[in-house]
């Protein structure tokens, strides 16, 4: 059975899309099967892996319109890697959901029946704590939290996890942290004391793996790749991969465990 992880921080910019693409590319390449829920109106996930965001997507689904089966994409690119479109129609979901009395369940209800299907559901979160993002708190396992190694990256995550325990203690017990990664690392006093904090601060849910701020990494999307089929070579492509082996050592460590 395939396991829900929801990338979140209502921060916008912090590389949830970036993590969520190359993360969820390299697991594919490594063999996993692998599907891509993009969660966001603004569709970055799905433009950046070079699909049309005016194709049916998430929002067709949540609303009944469509089963998933019907509008999952698969890529050219990564075999074993499948992407749940977005589409600017998704930007009306939270007020919708919000008249529904099963409206914190939509999304667990479409991606429930997918999991026999892939090992592992990511879903890329828009920059926001709203109805959709609930509804990805609620039909994940656990949470992947990108933080961005700068100034103001502590701020907002206070909010972010009251809210998971907010899910966890009404709608969905069985939510769990995956764990905090560092991104667009570039070494200087302040991102080394960020880092250092949250370390500190949240302890082993820490990923070793640090992402380093790469231009490669910013290019990317533009060319509708990840990261490892635009420069494999490049620094950010080496820490994706890092990341993903990361992810999977994590997860066989949490299974020998239960
Ligand atoms: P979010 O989804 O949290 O809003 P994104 O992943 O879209 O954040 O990242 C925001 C911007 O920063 C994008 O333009 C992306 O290409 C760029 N970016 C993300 N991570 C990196 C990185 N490690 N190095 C360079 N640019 C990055
Ligand atoms: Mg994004």
């Amino acid at each position: 059975m395939g396991k829900i992880v929801a990338l979140a921080n209502q921060k916008g910019g912090v590389g949830k899309t970036t993590t969520a693409i190359n993360l969820a590319a390299n697991l594919a390449i490594m063999g996993k099967k692998i599907l891509l829920v993009d969660a966001d109106p603004q569709a970055n996930a799905t433009s950046g892996l070079g699909f049309d965001i005016k194709n049916e997507g998430i929002y067709e689904c949540i609303i009944g319109k469509r089963n998933a089966d019907e509008v999952i994409l698969k890529s050219e690119d990564v075999k074993k890697l499948h992407v749940l479109p977005s589409s600017i129609n998704l930007v009306g979901a939270d007020a919708e959901l919000a008249t529904l009395q099963d409206g914190h369940f939509r999304l667990k209800k479409v991606l429930d029946p997918l999991r026999e299907a892939y090992d592992y559901i990511f879903i890329d979160c828009s920059p926001s704590l709203g109805y959709t993002t609930v509804n990805a708190l609620v039909a994940a396992d656990s949470v992947l939290i990108p933080v961005q190694c700068g100034y103001f990256a502590l701020e907002g995550l206070g909010k972010l996890l009251n809210t998971i325990k907010m899910v966890k203690s009404k709608l969905n017990t069985a939510l769990d942290i995956e764990g905090f990664v560092m991104t667009m690392y570039s070494r200087s006093r302040l991102a080394n004391q960020v880092t250092f904090e949250v370390k500190e601060h949240f302890k082993h849910l820490t990923y070793e793996t640090i992402i380093v701020r790469s231009v490669r990494l910013d290019e990317a999307p533009s060319h509708g790749l990840p990261v490892i089929l635009h420069d494999a070579a490049s620094s950010g492509s080496k820490c994706y991969v890092e990341l993903a082996k990361e992810f999977l050592k994590r997860n066989r460590k949490k299974k020998n465990e239960q």
